[in-house]
């Protein structure tokens, strides 16, 4: 099939990678045009691992190129998927002018009968907006497909190619055909294809993002309670995860999510939600939850610092919003290193991968170390933040003797308190005592 995705971020320049490599031939548009130029020379705009050769396999081969002419790209397609960005509003609903405008482009360029996919998250009632702004211009017929995304940042690819499910909302049998004949090869372990209308399956990604965000900010609220009460959350999470009804995923406390899905998405749930005058009382307070974690890691620096921090240094492992990604988008460290600057603390942070798209957010306005023991060198405290792989078994006793003050704040539980304290850190984690 010939197939055009529109929007070659982290989830455009995925499908359409995966896409080719099925053997469709796809052409993957956007309109920056360093990030074009960059893709065409097989430079990755992200880090995605696996994503890079699949890239440089398929465009090797010519079943994948990358283009700046959105116009062009549309005209030889028989499918197109809109991946462009959806960010927050300024009332948190979801921003829909990017969608639109590649709608209107759709309609205004199409050159035969087509299916259309909104593969971006978007509200309850996006597809008939995109239709409607298709249908101002069409010449031809053209269906509508919701088919939300659920990749993983940092496992996206093998997420891509062997996904749990596919969700496809369709009102034709053509765009149902269509679609059913793209995924196959996807779906050959027999993991299912879910067909339904298109409002559920719009409503889908928003409740499975909700649902994965209401087990963390649970379970960050049983962490303070463990805290106070003298309880151990890691023994709490494996006695309920081993509970079938409730499983073991996503009941890992920590300094509240983030991320380009779940804060968004969430708080377009609820805006969607009092547009229709249908208040979410959970999922509201799954955001509030989530606010009042942001400040944990800070809290718990300066309580171990005596009560100020003004002229410390801290250290900061992990700038991503989670492990195997740069992105940073929501991460908590922004959070964390915006209380410590405003507060008087200077900042020395390592990142395996993040340190570019740090410098791009926060530029000289803190320090960039080489390695995580010579972030720690010299530092009052430190605090790890994105729980990479590197940082799950170090040197503690460099690292005790790297750090100024015995400091060390736990933001994703993965040290043993104990051993922590025999070694002579002041230790303190998420709802551990
Ligand atoms: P992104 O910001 O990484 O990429 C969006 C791309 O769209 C950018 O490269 C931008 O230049 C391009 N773009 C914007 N307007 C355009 C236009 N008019 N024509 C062509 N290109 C245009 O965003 P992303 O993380 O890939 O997310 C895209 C969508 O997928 C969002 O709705 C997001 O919620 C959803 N989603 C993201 C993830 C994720 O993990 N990142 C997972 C599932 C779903």
């Amino acid at each position: 099939m010939n197939i055009t995705v529109v929007g070659s971020g982290y989830v455009g320049l995925v499908v359409g990678a995966c896409l080719a490599e099925t053997g469709n031939d796809v052409i993957c548009a956007d309109v920056d045009p360093k990030k074009i130029e960059g893709l065409k020379k097989n430079q990755l705009p992200i880090y995605e691992p696996g994503l890079e050769p699949l890239v440089e396999r398929n465009q090797a081969q010519k079943r994948l190129s990358f283009t700046t002419d959105v116009a062009a790209a549309i005209t030889s397609a028989n499918v197109i998927f809109i991946a462009v960005g959806t960010p927050p509003d300024e009332d948190g609903s979801a921003d829909l002018r990017h969608v639109l405008a590649v709608a209107e482009q759709i309609g205004q360029h199409m050159k035969r009968e087509l299916v259309i996919v909104t593969k971006s998250t978007v509200p309850v009632g996006t597809a008939g907006k995109v239709s409607d702004a298709v249908g101002k211009h069409a010449k031809h017929r053209f269906h509508m497909c919701s088919n939300p995304e659920f990749l993983k940042e940092g496992a996206a690819v093998d997420d891509f190619m062997k996904p749990d499910r596919v969700v496809l909302g369709v009102a034709s049998d053509f765009a149902r055909s269509v679609m059913a004949e793209l995924y196959a090869p996807f779906v050959r372990t027999g993991k299912p294809i879910i067909f339904m209308d298109i409002a559920s399956a719009e409503m889908t990604k928003y409740a499975a993002n909700a649902m994965l965000a209401t087990r963390i900010s649970f379970m960050n609220e049983i962490a303070r309670l463990c805290e106070t009460v003298g309880a151990n959350v890691d023994a709490v999470r494996r006695g309920i995860g081993s509970d079938d009804r409730i499983g073991p995923s996503f009941l890992f406390p920590g300094p509240g999510y983030g991320g380009s899905c779940f804060p968004k998405d969430v708080q377009a749930l609820i805006r969607t939600a009092q547009s229709v005058q249908v208040p979410l009382e959970v999922v509201s307070a799954v955001e509030k939850a989530n606010e009042r974690q942001k400040h944990v890691l800070f809290e718990k620096t300066t309580k171990a610092l005596g009560g100020s921090i003004k002229g410390a240094l801290i250290a900061v492992w992990g700038l991503a919003f989670k492990p195997q990604t740069d992105d940073m988008r929501e991460a908590p460290a922004l959070t964390l290193i915006d209380e410590l600057l405003a507060a008087g603390a200077t900042v020395k942070a390592h990142d395996p991968v993040a340190e570019h798209e740090a410098r791009r957010r926060l530029g000289e306005k803190i320090m960039y170390a080489d390695s995580n023991y010579d972030a720690a060198t010299g530092a009052d405290a430190l605090i790890v933040v994105t729980d990479w792989n590197e940082y799950r078994h170090p040197d503690f006793r460099r690292i005790k003797q790297a750090l100024k003050r015995p400091v060390l704040i736990d933001g994703r539980n993965l040290y043993d308190p104990q051993q922590m304290r025999s070694l002579g850190f002041t230790y303190d984690s998420i709802g551990r005592v």
